[in-house]
């Protein structure tokens, strides 16, 4: 992640200096505003940490953008002169996290059609209007999980530089995947030049290529495309796509760079490959088997599940146009999957919360957290873990974010009523802090 200007402008580091100068040097300045950063303080009937514990009636401090104190309300001190929330009925949560955005996407489940009609400018315009609706929905942290031409760097920029709301995005740029994948666009006339909806590459030498190339251009992991998938034509979904030493030079090659792996991968020994070769996150994982889980839970990846649109498809999909080939993919699956993901979830591999927000699920992210109680039998105290938490190891910023944790950046969710007892709470969210600016409230 890059620190934004403003976040460094707003650091109480900054203010704390100015305040230590001598007066002489002081009054030499031109009248600058050298103005404690604000305080805020939220008082809550619980706060939900994100480590899995609680705090009854309790109060958050935040100045500037971090949180300064929490803790029993007959404990924490707030100081003078701080804006007091009472908030009698709600609770306060860390920032969510989704681990798998297609910020740059609208209309995308209409199939192939849309990278024949489709410029970057489109995908810029819907990814600022869809980077407010996520950050309205509670999500203070996203990770993009590829997007053509590097859009998702651009509007990530955009964001920390303050030109635009949005969450923290972590970047991918294209997503790689092999000739006649999942990212390829099938189907066509071999005589037609039809662009994929990632980046088409053959071999280790170019797959090595192209993630220093991602690099370069400022991705902050990157997505490989392992597997066959749901959305694309004349590939099942569990066949492998990518060969072992594709998949090794792929996460070598981030790894020297410093970035981790996401993998499409749903099945069979393209998902395996993929865990075995050192990814950080197999994405979907539709049809895991025992052995497969018993991989992860050895390398510690994480599953990042995307129930929310494999359910919707095979539940909504024909009124949102998503092409019939996919819908019967989505639904031939629908019941295995189901029973394979709680499988996974249940014997001890790692979760985070990923919905693959496309269409209209972007601001709808928190209905995810339902879908893991359902379908996963997480307990909601667990779902909430696996939407911050999780997501912020998953994605290197635990100590920074993930929880509500004196010293942490101050990206806050406030929900009215208990979500403990109502998991679906959390797709209306009340008030929305991202670093200590308060971007959503009643
Ligand atoms: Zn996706």
């Amino acid at each position: 992640m890059r620190p934004s200007l403003r976040h460094l402008a707003a650091a109480p580091s900054a203010a704390l200096i100015l305040a230590a100068w001598p007066a002489a040097y002081a009054a030499a300045q031109p009248a600058a505003p050298a103005t404690a950063p604000a305080v805020t303080a939220f008082h809550v009937d619980r706060v939900i940490v994100g480590d899995g514990t609680q705090i009854a009636d309790a109060i958050v401090v935040v100045r500037g953008e971090r949180i300064t104190d929490v803790g029993p309300a007959a404990r924490v001190r707030v100081p003078a002169g701080a804006k007091r929330l009472e908030l009698t009925g709600y609770t306060l949560l860390p920032g969510f996290i989704d681990a798998h955005t297609h910020l740059t996407s609208i209309d995308n489940d209409g199939g192939d059609l849309a990278v024949l009609k489709e410029t970057p400018a489109h995908g810029a315009i819907y990814a600022t209007i869809n980077a407010k609706k996520t950050l309205d929905a509670g999500f203070t942290t996203v990770r993009e999980a590829g997007s053509t031409d590097y859009v998702d760097a651009v509007v990530r920029d955009a964001v920390n530089r303050g030109l635009i709301p949005g969450p923290r995005i972590h970047a991918s740029g294209p997503a790689l995947g092999s000739t006649g994948g999942h990212a390829d666009v099938n189907g066509w006339s071999p005589f037609l030049a039809v662009p994929g909806t990632g980046v088409i590459v053959d071999g280790p030498d170019a797959v090595r290529k192209q993630v220093r190339t991602n690099v370069k251009y400022g991705a902050d992991q990157i997505k490989i495309v392992a597997t066959g998938g749901i959305l694309s034509v004349g590939d099942a979904v569990g066949a492998a796509q990518f060969g072992m030493d594709e998949l090794t030079a792929a996460v070598s090659e981030a790894t020297r760079l410093g970035r981790k792996v996401m993998a499409h991968a749903h099945a069979g020994d393209g998902l395996k490959a993929a865990v075995l070769a050192g990814v950080a996150s197999i994405e979907h994982g539709s049809l895991v088997d025992d052995e497969a889980i018993g991989f992860m839970k050895q390398k510690g990846t994480y599953l990042v599940p995307t129930l929310i649109i494999l359910e919707e498809i095979v539940t909504d999909g024909a009124r949102k146009g998503v092409p019939a080939n996919s819908i019967a993919k989505a639904t031939a699956i629908a019941g295995d999957r189901r029973t394979r993901l709680r499988a996974a979830y249940q014997a001890g591999v790692k979760f985070a919360l990923g919905t693959d927000a496309t269409s209209d699920i972007h601001g709808r992210n928190g209905e995810e957290f339902k879908y893991m109680v359902d379908i996963l039998g997480a307990t909601p105290m667990d779902a909430i873990t696996v939407g911050t938490m999780n997501g912020a190891t998953l994605l290197g910023i635990e100590k920074e974010l993930g929880s509500v944790t004196a010293g942490k950046l101050a990206d806050l969710v406030v929900v009215k009523g208990d979500p403990l007892r109502d998991i679906s709470l959390l797709a209306r969210v009340s008030y929305v802090m991202k670093g200590g600016v308060m971007t959503k409230q009643p």
